[in-house]
């Protein structure tokens, strides 16, 4: 049986591993289907402290991997097929693995929702980005796209007006989803254009490895242009991965996990770190810092038993 077995391997399960390991709780890490978390999907990472010339995201996620190991953390490829949190132990399934762990720390995050363009993928990381904050000081100087209409798409697109010369939205409709008070600075700034009912059909240049622009097709009349951009940031929104805890674990009507007392959820025993329980900050070091109070929570909870 495990003290401590961790869901997800991105910043707040490599962080919470940490913490666990140094504490001798010897976690068990369930590394996921997208092990490595979002980290893995962007390239230079610019404003994780301690790194003032930035590091590659996959690199940070390797580092913060072996430093896990280095303490004992062990690693399990794979994702988590069912959870059992009405019964103690836990049960944990993993495929055709079976296992009981005294504590839980779940830290399997949210999913960038992607289009679903094979162009997008191959570009992703590539001119192709699910993360403004991270991506948008690269684009300082050119012109880039933002898809959708709700807030993350005008908070990305704001953010974007920094650096780029021009951010044009692409919208599916002819209005927005996005929250009154965005709308409005979305209108009064001077680099954002829209591009009404579009829906991006294509990302060029797969051959050049490099976004060059997108082919967009207008969804009330059929057309199809081409519109240059030197990247493009998807903001169609994110969905926490808690399919596994639904009808378990208290989350809010999208989903997100909702915890108290810092990494508490409803359920004793079963923590929640990252972006799993966070669709505000969603920021690798929030992540990390996060991952870090489930651990230690964890190991309070143990010590109280
Ligand atoms: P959202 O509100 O669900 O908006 C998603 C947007 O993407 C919508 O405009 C939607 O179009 C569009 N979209 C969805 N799937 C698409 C697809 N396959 N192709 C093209 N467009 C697509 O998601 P969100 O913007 O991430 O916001 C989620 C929640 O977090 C909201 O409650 C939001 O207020 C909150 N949030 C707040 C802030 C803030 O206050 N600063 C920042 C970010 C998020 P339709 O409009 O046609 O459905």
């Amino acid at each position: 049986m495990q003290s401590v077995v961790i869901i997800g391997s991105g910043c707040a399960g490599l962080t919470a591993a940490i913490y666990a390991a140094r504490a001798n709780l010897k976690p068990l890490v369930i590394r996921g289907v997208e092990a490595g978390g979002q980290l893995t999907l962007t390239t230079l990472v610019e404003n994780f402290p301690g790194f003032p010339k930035g590091v590659q995201g996959p690199e940070l996620i390797e580092l913060m991997h072996t430093q896990a190991a280095e303490f004992g953390a062990e690693f399990r490829e794979g994702h988590v097929t069912r959870a059992d949190l009405s019964r103690r132990p836990f049960l944990i399934e993993a495929g055709s693995e079976t296992v009981e762990t005294r504590t839980l720390i779940v830290a399997s995050g949210a999913s960038a929702k992607m289009l679903g363009l094979d162009s997008e993928r191959q570009l992703l990381g590539h001119g192709v980005s699910t993360c403004a904050t991270c991506d948008g000081y690269f684009y300082r100087g050119k012109e880039v796209a933002v898809v959708g209409g709700g807030d993350t798409a005008a908070e990305d697109a704001l953010f974007l007006t920094r650096y780029a010369t021009q951010v044009n939205i692409i919208h599916r409709r002819d209005q927005l989803r996005a929250s009154k008070i965005m709308q409005d600075r979305l209108q009064r700034n001077e680099k954002i254009r829209f591009i009404w009912d579009s829906a991006v059909v294509d990302v060029r240049d797969v051959t050049r490895g490099e976004v060059t622009g997108v082919r967009l097709r207008n969804l009330k009349t059929g057309d199809e242009t081409d519109k240059n951009c030197d990247g493009l940031f998807i903001g169609i929104g994110h969905s926490p991965n808690t399919a596994l805890f639904r009808g378990q674990l208290d989350m809010n009507e999208v989903g997100y996990l909702i915890t108290h007392e810092g990494s508490k959820t409803n359920v004793p025993g079963v923590f929640a770190a990252g972006d799993v329980q966070d669709h505000v900050y969603r920021q690798a070091i929030t992540a990390a810092g996060s991952g870090c109070m489930a651990a230690i929570d964890a190991e309070r909870y143990l010590e109280s038993e």
